[in-house]
């Protein structure tokens, strides 16, 4: 049986990909930071499927429980195969001159410092086993950049240097460490957009459709599945060939 911790799992993107490990038949840590509830109930309905399923609550910002989290996910679950570090913020859509200086450090300790502490502290169960998946999760601004989001941009930029530099130095251990960058997807994260702007957006992708976080979801087991032999410091763009 395998096991992945996802974090930022309780919504949007991270919780389609709980679902999606568990149908496979993998257990699941659920990471959470506010979105309790929605979390205990995503647990029931993966243990419901047959698998084994908790719930943990954990800042991914802060280092000692971003640590705590993996540790506990050992604990409960037995072991790690895979680390999604899905959690992240963006912020509103803004000029750069408009970033006070604690939106700047927040959009960077979600989406980046997270992903530092929560993969330090699961690199030595993985380098233990020489065996391991650790997945990103960057976007497309992080691969083009984006107007009014040049915060978020330089994060999610940060997140796929972060993991090519770290697919080189974990390779020889036999770990792969991948990224996905989604383009547009329907979640919590886009409720702000009103009903034109997401149209205007719809026309501009190929695939003439938003994506949905099963799409996401779909890329990231790819990556994860122990079938992965010799995949590595890729970026894998789910994105309906927006942007390419
Ligand atoms: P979402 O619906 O807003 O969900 C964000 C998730 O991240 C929630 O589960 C939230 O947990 C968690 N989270 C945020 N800060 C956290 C922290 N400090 N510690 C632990 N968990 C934290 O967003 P989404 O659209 O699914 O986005 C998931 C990832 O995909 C993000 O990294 C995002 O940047 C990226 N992405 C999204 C899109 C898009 O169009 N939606 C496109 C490209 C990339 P709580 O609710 O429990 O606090």
């Amino acid at each position: 049986m395998s096991t992945v911790l996802i974090t930022g799992a309780s919504r949007g993107i991270g919780a389609a990909t709980a679902r999606l490990f568990a149908q496979k038949g993998w257990d699941v840590a659920v990471n959470y930071n506010k979105s309790e509830q929605a979390a205990r109930e995503l647990v029931r309905e993966l243990s419901a499927l047959g698998v084994r399923a908790c719930a943990i609550r954990a800042d991914v910002s802060d280092p000692a429980q971003a640590t705590e989290l993996v540790e506990q996910t050992v604990r409960e679950l037995g072991g790690l195969n895979a680390l999604v570090c899905n959690a992240g913020i963006a912020l509103p859509q803004q000029l750069l001159t408009d970033t006070t200086d604690e939106q700047w450090r927040s959009v960077f300790a979600a989406n980046v410092d997270g992903m530092f502490y929560t993969v330090r502290a699961a690199v030595p169960h993985f380098v233990r086993k020489k065996a391991g998946h650790i997945v990103t999760v960057s976007s497309v601004w992080g691969m083009t950049g984006g107007s009014c989001e040049v915060a978020y941009s330089a994060a999610k930029g940060a997140v796929v240097a972060m993991t090519k530099a770290l697919a080189k130095e974990l390779g020889p251990s036999g770990i792969t460490v991948n990224c996905v960058a989604p383009g547009v997807i329907a979640t919590d994260m886009n409720a702000h957009l009103d009903g034109d702007s997401l149209e205007s957006l719809r026309q501009e992708i190929p695939l003439e459709r938003i994506g949905t976080p099963e799409d996401v979801a779909r890329s990231i087991l790819f990556l994860s599945d122990g079938e992965n032999t010799y995949t590595t410091g890729q970026v894998l763009q789910p994105n309906g060939g927006i942007f390419i």
